[in-house]
């Protein structure tokens, strides 16, 4: 009966008739995400399967973080690229939360991304918030949650400082910049805890180095990382 069951929702999937988050084809799509076709051309990682990878080995000497990945490989021009932008440009929430859900189920066969209490999203400036009408990586994070069975919240690591007007600034006063505008609310909810954050894209880890000292800082906090996708330095 299970094996029945298991082949009519694997049919099911198979016709289901949402359109490819990527090219918006109305083909078939694998789990109501992505065609076969941009399937095959977005580069998954599989970093979580590896502990040293691209991405954990890029906080290396910077920050001490439990494990790391990204979902996909960010190219310029890329499928990755498109599905941020539609994400967090084109008000495609569905993007963040379907990409979390999936992920979300592939960190569960990780042997390191386990054992996490609480999952964070890199917050955004309320007016940033206010414009834009979500956070991205929050909808990375509920999908994640979701899947994984696990809390999110929003409002343990805040941003009261905004820095999105910082394009004259140096690269190192960006930095710095970046550094001192985030803040932690009610540390209580994340003390002793293993926290898993998480962004859209992993650049030079600026955003997420900030954040992530802010909650290490919490008494006997662990912290892992997740993004959608991490881009070439
Ligand atoms: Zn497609």
């Amino acid at each position: 009966m299970k094996t029945l069951h298991s082949f009519f929702d694997g049919f099911l999937s198979l016709i289901y008739p949402d359109l490819c988050l990527v090219c918006e084809e109305n083909i078939p799509t694998i789990k109501g995400i992505l065609c076969t076709g941009c399937q095959y051309r977005l580069r998954e990682t599989k970093f979580h399967l590896d502990r040293e990878n691209e991405f954990t080995k890029r906080f290396w000497g910077r920050i001490n973080i439990h494990a790391g990945a990204a979902l996909y490989r960010f190219v310029k021009e890329g499928r990755a690229q498109s599905l941020i932008h539609s994400l967090k440009y084109d008000g495609k929430k569905e993007v963040g939360l379907k990409l979390g859900k999936s992920y979300g189920r592939s960190l569960l066969e990780s042997p390191y991304f386990t054992k996490i209490d609480m999952i964070i999203p890199v917050p955004l400036h309320a007016r940033k918030l206010q414009l834009r009408g979500y956070n991205q990586s929050a909808l990375f994070a509920q999908g994640i949650s979701e899947a994984m069975q696990i809390p999110w919240t929003d409002k343990v690591l805040v941003k009261p400082v905004n820095t999105t007007t910082q394009t004259k600034k140096s690269r190192v006063e960006r930095f710095e910049n970046v550094r001192h505008s985030f803040e932690i609310k009610s540390p209580d909810e994340i003390r002793n805890k293993h926290v898993l954050l998480v962004d859209d894209v992993l650049t030079t880890g600026a955003t997420l180095e900030a954040c992530a000292e802010k909650l290490v800082q919490v008494e006997n906090t662990k912290v892992s990382l997740a993004t959608i996708a991490i881009g070439s330095l």
